[in-house]
Order: structure tokens, then sequence, then C-alpha cells
């Protein structure tokens, strides 16, 4: 193939453990899938819905990464990623966890201020959420060696003080029931993920922070934004 323009790398994510790496292919999201985070945001329980980041906002491993332009309200939310092996439409609960590789820890880093405004005024919210860099993830632990984790901490520290602490057996839609859901909207693939939203506790961070997260069972992740 000739091609016009040198095409984009394939994004991938280390496999703990493995030589193997896992090619990404979509990245979605869920928003507002924690009663508690629901609720410092002001909204109530309600369906899934879901948006996206494009494959190369994602920085896998974590590390040094630059303070993003357009905002002054930067602020973490640690989630449970799932990543998969398989996919398909309108995939049933039963079946959903056998389309499951394994899990990561990412942080959904958000332009808050870039979100309310889009929020007023019921626009998109790509440039709050898609923006580059805005997925720090960290390596994929096998549901082969960590199973499908149905509980567990998920934490988040900045600057070594803790500001989110949740569990992910607390979720509003489990990890099955938000795969068989977002498979009702479009057609999941092997190398999809899906990061799972977040507990309460987000807070805006600065140029200089330190953010260190994990979840039990799952892994760890840590950043310095720069
Ligand atoms: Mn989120």
């Amino acid at each position: 193939m000739d091609f016009a323009v040198p095409p984009i790398a394939q994004t991938v994510l280390a496999i703990a453990g493995g030589q193997a790496v896992f090619p990404v292919r979509r990245v979605y999201c869920v928003g507002q899938n924690y009663a508690d985070h629901a609720a410092e945001m002001g909204d109530g329980r309600t369906p899934p819905f879901f948006f996206g980041k494009p494959a190369d906002a994602l920085v896998p491993g974590g590390g040094k990464i630059a303070y993003p332009p357009r905002t002054a309200n930067l602020q973490h939310e640690v989630e449970l990623v799932a990543a998969l092996r398989g996919g398909g439409a309108d995939i049933p609960v039963e079946r959903a966890l056998d389309c499951v590789f394994g899990y990561a820890v990412g942080i959904d880093l958000t332009r808050r201020d870039l979100q309310a405004q889009a929020k007023e005024k019921g626009r998109p919210w790509e440039m709050a959420k898609g923006f580059d860099r805005s997925g720090p993830i960290g390596a994929l632990a096998p549901a082969a060696q960590c199973g499908h984790p149905a509980g567990g901490r998920i934490w988040l520290k900045v600057n070594g003080n803790v500001k989110q602490d949740g569990d992910i057996g607390r979720m509003t839609w489990n990890v099955a029931e938000i795969i068989a859901n977002l498979s009702t909207y479009v057609t999941l693939a092997a190398g999809d993920l899906i990061f799972t939203g977040t507990p309460a506790g987000v807070s805006t961070v600065a140029r200089g922070d330190s953010l260190e997260c994990g979840i039990d069972g799952v892994g760890r992740l840590e950043i310095e934004l720069v």
C-alpha cells in the first residue's frame, strides 16, 4: 500500500507478566457510574451513557504528561478499564464477560471547565474529554490471571494525599451490564477499551502535581503533570 501521508502508529498497551502487547481499537467511556460521583456532579441515577476518546489520546504506562492547553480546571477521574478480546452487537449480559481480555487502571483526565460549558450549552464533550494525552493507562492484567474483579478498592492520590477512595463493587452498572448496553449502540470488537466511570473525589490538579492510583488486584499507575 502506498500511503499519501504516514499512517498513524497503532496504540498498544503492555500486558502484565507477558511479552505480547494489546492493540487498541476504540476507547469508550461511561459517564457517572458511581452514585457518589453522580451526587457530587448533581445528577441522580440514570441509564449508562457513553462518550469516547481517540485511541491516540491514551498515554500507556503514564509518566510525565504535559498540562493540556485551553483549561484552568483539569481534573482526574480514576477508573477501571476493561479491554475486550472479542465483541459483537446486542451481547447478552450473561455472555458479556467472555468478551473481556483483561483490566487496567486508567485516568479519564477532564477539562472540567470546558465540560461545564458544553453541558450548559448542550454541546458535545469531545474537547473536554478527548484531548491529547487525556487517557493515561496502566498495564493490562489478563482476566485469565486476575479473574473478573467484582469488588476491590479503587483509589487516587495527588501529591500523596488521598482524593478518591472507592470500591469497584459500587458501580451503578457493572462491567457485564456496560458491555451489553454499549453493544446495543455500536458493534464492539477485539481491541476496544471501556473506561467504566469514576467514584467520588475528583479534584483540580496543576502543573507539578504527581498522581498515583490503583485498583486492588488490577494494577497501579503514576503520572506527573509537567
Ligand atoms: Mn470518567
